[in-house]
């Protein structure tokens, strides 16, 4: 037997520091015995980071992690993220617009809601209708007040982050905490043994150092598994057409302006910019196609959606690949982050991806290399699950959109580009709206059918109903109307503005769990 007890992750970024906290935590006991968690980072090559949205699974990630709550907020820049707002994806009107909260419907687990807001016919928005949380964006509130405890909500909230200042905090923690090891040098070469496991990587300012198994954090450059290991990479831009992103940060006009708790994501011509607001700064980028559009009309819709302020601000191009690694765990080597793939940032799928990754080789860790193919081939395939359905979730986005002013919003809507599974479920939902028998059955899914519900009907899809057939429901239904009312008026009445609370979380801290 060979135990797998040396884990040496290479990369500093979101995923390296992650995936190394994630790990020591739920091995720390086994560190007297030998385990050892070894994180290896370049002194020269600088992370990804745009300024970041997030999944609510990030607050049980960090509180398994053992940081406080109060203490992110202060050190990383952060600030809530209650769901996004759609604008001009369904029209390209400039009063088009939906939001796809973090809330889950009122009574979601007992009754679907959809086809009882469908027959209505109301003026009010789906999301409007079932639950509080767009109003709660509308009025600039935050999710909770000083008063709920670290990671508790109030409203199901997420984090908008600065992911330099993160990677820098959870350095700090994990090696302070959680007795990671901190090696900052660059990886040259990586040697193989003779069975085609990854013996040990060659650094320039730290020699040779070996591992049982390698996690491959290396960003874009996927330097383990793509290229010691070979793993070709599989493009999906023919379904995902966007390719490029323009990123540019954007000061507050004052020091007290409102911070949005929500992503703002405004369709363009041929692609769409992201706007997430932290306490310091706005981060806004153009994500876009380069088959439609050039570099120079991107960066034309990026300022002018910007305005006169910002003309001066410098704007940094990040080429993006959409797709993925054919295998993610090969051998001893698994990837994580950018260095397995990566997809168009619409709805922040890439650092929930990234902790559901760490959980699992955190939890299923092979105990010896004897059965770590039997580990790896379910992460390969239960991750290869996790893409496919971010992939048609996001072309959803493109699918139901009304538009057709550019060949870029024509070309979304080809039937070649859409992927089977999600024209099957687009040709079902017509007759009954998704809910959880959707082969929606795993237990951690990325995006649940309440998320289609949102964004489907925000869109304006139309699923038939049946009237007759919603009569046994209908005081189950009613009472979830009323009930949605009054959950709406407490908390736009009782919640606290954005800003002052995160202000205030810096200066007295929540209270800890
Ligand atoms: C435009 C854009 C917008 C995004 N928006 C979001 C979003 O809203 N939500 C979301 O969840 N995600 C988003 N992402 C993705 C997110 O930023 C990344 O998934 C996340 O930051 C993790 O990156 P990473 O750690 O995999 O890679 P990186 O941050 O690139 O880190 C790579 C690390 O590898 C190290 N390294 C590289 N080569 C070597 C070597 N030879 N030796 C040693 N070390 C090496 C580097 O020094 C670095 O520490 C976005 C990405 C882009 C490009």
């Amino acid at each position: 037997m060979t135990p797998i007890k040396n884990i040496v992750i290479v990369g500093g970024g979101t995923a390296g520091w992650l995936t190394a906290g994630v790990i020591a935590a739920k091995h720390r006991s086994r560190m007297a015995n030998g385990f050892s968690v070894t994180l290896i980072e370049s002194p020269t090559t600088p992370i990804i980071g745009v300024g970041e949205g997030t999944w609510p699974t990030l607050r049980t990630t960090l509180a398994k992690i053992g940081v406080s709550e109060s203490d992110f907020f202060r050190e990383c820049g952060s600030a809530f993220k209650q769901g996004a707002y759609f604008a001009r994806w369904t029209t390209g009107e400039p009063d088009d617009g939906y939001y796809h909260p973090l809330m889950l419907p009122q009574a979601f687990s007992r009754l679907n809601m959809v086809p009882h807001w469908l027959a209505r016919e109301s003026e009010e928005s789906f999301c409007d209708a079932v639950c509080p949380q767009g109003r709660i964006c509308d009025n600039g509130l935050a999710p909770k007040t000083i008063a709920t405890p670290e990671f508790e909500a109030v409203a199901n909230y997420a984090y908008h982050l600065d992911a330099g200042k993160f990677a820098g905090f959870l350095q700090r923690h994990c090696t302070a905490k959680l007795d990671v090891r901190h090696v900052l040098a660059d990886v040259q070469t990586v040697e193989l043994a003779e069975n085609g496991d990854i013996r040990a990587v060659a650094t320039e300012q730290a020699g040779r150092i070996e591992g049982d198994l390698f996690i491959d954090c290396t960003g874009f450059r996927s330097l383990l598994l793509g290229e010691a290991l070979e793993v070709p990479f599989k493009d999906c831009s023919d379904i995902l057409f966007c390719d490029t992103a323009l990123a540019v940060q954007v000061p507050h006009e004052h020091e007290n302006s409102p911070i949005a708790s929500h992503t703002i994501s405004t369709a363009q011509s041929a692609g769409w910019i992201w706007e997430i607001g932290l306490p310091a700064r706005r981060g806004v980028g153009h994500v876009f196609s380069s088959r439609h559009i050039s570099d120079e009309q991107a960066e034309r819709e990026l300022r002018d959606y910007l305005g006169p302020a910002a003309a001066d601000l410098p704007v940094r191009k990040i080429p993006i690949r959409a797709g993925r690694r054919e295998t993610f765990w090969k051998r001893n080597c698994v990837a994580v982050g950018l260095a397995a793939g990566f997809l168009e940032p619409l709805e922040s799928s890439a650092i929930v991806l990234i902790e559901l990754s760490a959980k699992f080789i955190a939890e299923q860790m092979p105990a010896c290399r004897e059965v770590m193919d039997v580990v790896s081939k379910r992460f390969n395939a239960t991750t290869d699950y996790r893409w496919g359905r971010i992939v048609d979730f996001l072309k959803l986005h493109y699918v139901a959109s009304k538009r057709t002013d550019s060949a870029f919003w024509r070309d979304n809507r080809l039937p070649e580009t859409i992927p089977d599974r999600l024209q099957e479920l687009l040709l079902l939902w017509q007759y009954q709206a998704p809910w959880f028998h959707d082969e929606f059955d795993r237990v951690e899914e990325v995006f649940p059918p309440a998320s289609y519900q949102y964004v489907l009907y925000g869109m304006g899809f139309r699923t038939e109903v049946e009237r007759e057939a919603l009569a046994g429901e209908a005081g189950l239904a009613e009472r979830a109307w009323r009930e949605n009312r009054t959950q709406t008026e407490r908390l736009c009445s009782g919640l606290p503005r954005h800003r002052d609370l995160i202000d205030k979380i810096c200066e007295r801290g929540l209270q800890p769990i």
